[in-house]
């Protein structure tokens, strides 16, 4: 038989090994320990119950349900609640619907859809890969600008729709949607191209489409804004 194989040198290492657990068992009680330490990985994980939980969009589209708290309803055909990728990290924010909007039930699909349609082609981007929505899920009369009693009824729904989605940059376009994003008076003509935030996600304000059908000569400036939008999310591909 082996040297290191005969019983009574077995028994010697294995009272050795008894005597090593109970030195160290001695020290981690002497440090505080209460138990055996877990593997790092099961620790670092927060525990699923303890996870913060985001309505899912078909959550906060139950809520809004057939609502009526705002004096748009009265003048809707549908409300256009947002559409587009559940997970988009990029997502873009307007005012209001408008006429085409508003017989369809869908966000930007008039002559200024099809231009932001055409922006994000050339971006090499498909619309179901963004999300769209707007401050108000109803058309203002004329397409006026949203009153602050109709923004503060619905901008909440919004703001659940951007804390489920949690994209990495929202675009903002034209001046309604970035103000009452943003919380702030400043001239769209002053932050369009300068990144703000929303809580911790990053904000491009830029001008809105149906103002660039009007101002063609302003489309660079948007071009390069959704530029420095696209240069960001190339850089954090992996947050
Ligand atoms: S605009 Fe918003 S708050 Fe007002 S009725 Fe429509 S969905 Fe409701």
């Amino acid at each position: 038989m082996p040297e290191d194989l005969r019983p009574d040198k077995l028994r010697e290492e294995l009272l050795e090994l008894t005597l090593s657990l109970e030195e160290w068992l001695r020290l981690q009680r002497r440090l505080g320990a209460k138990g055996a330490p877990r593997p790092a990985s099961v620790t670092a994980a927060a525990p699923e119950h303890s996870r913060p939980q985001r309505p899912t969009l078909a959550e906060i589209r139950e809520e809004l349900g057939d609502c009526r708290r705002c004096k748009l309803a009265g003048g809707r055909t549908h409300i256009v609640f947002g559409e587009g990728n559940p997970q988009a990290r990029l997502m873009f924010v307007g005012e209001g619907p408008g006429e085409e909007e508003d017989l369809q039930g869908r966000p930007f699909v008039g002559p200024a859809g099809q231009l932001l349609n055409n922006l994000l082609a050339k971006l090499g981007l498909r619309r179901e890969e963004v999300y769209i929505a707007n401050i108000v899920k109803c058309r203002p009369p004329r397409n006026r600008d949203p009153e602050p009693d109709e923004v503060a009824a619905c901008l909440p729904f919004l703001l659940k729709q951007i804390d489920s989605i949690q994209p990495r940059v929202i675009v903002t376009l034209g001046r309604p949607a970035t103000q009452n994003l943003l919380q702030t008076e400043a001239p769209i003509s002053k932050i369009r191209g300068i990144w703000q935030k929303y809580k911790n996600i990053k904000v491009m304000p830029t001008f809105h489409p149906s103002y660039l059908l009007r101002a063609p000569r302003e489309r660079l400036k948007t071009w390069h804004d959704m530029q420095q939008v696209m240069e960001y999310l190339a850089a954090h591909e992996a947050d």
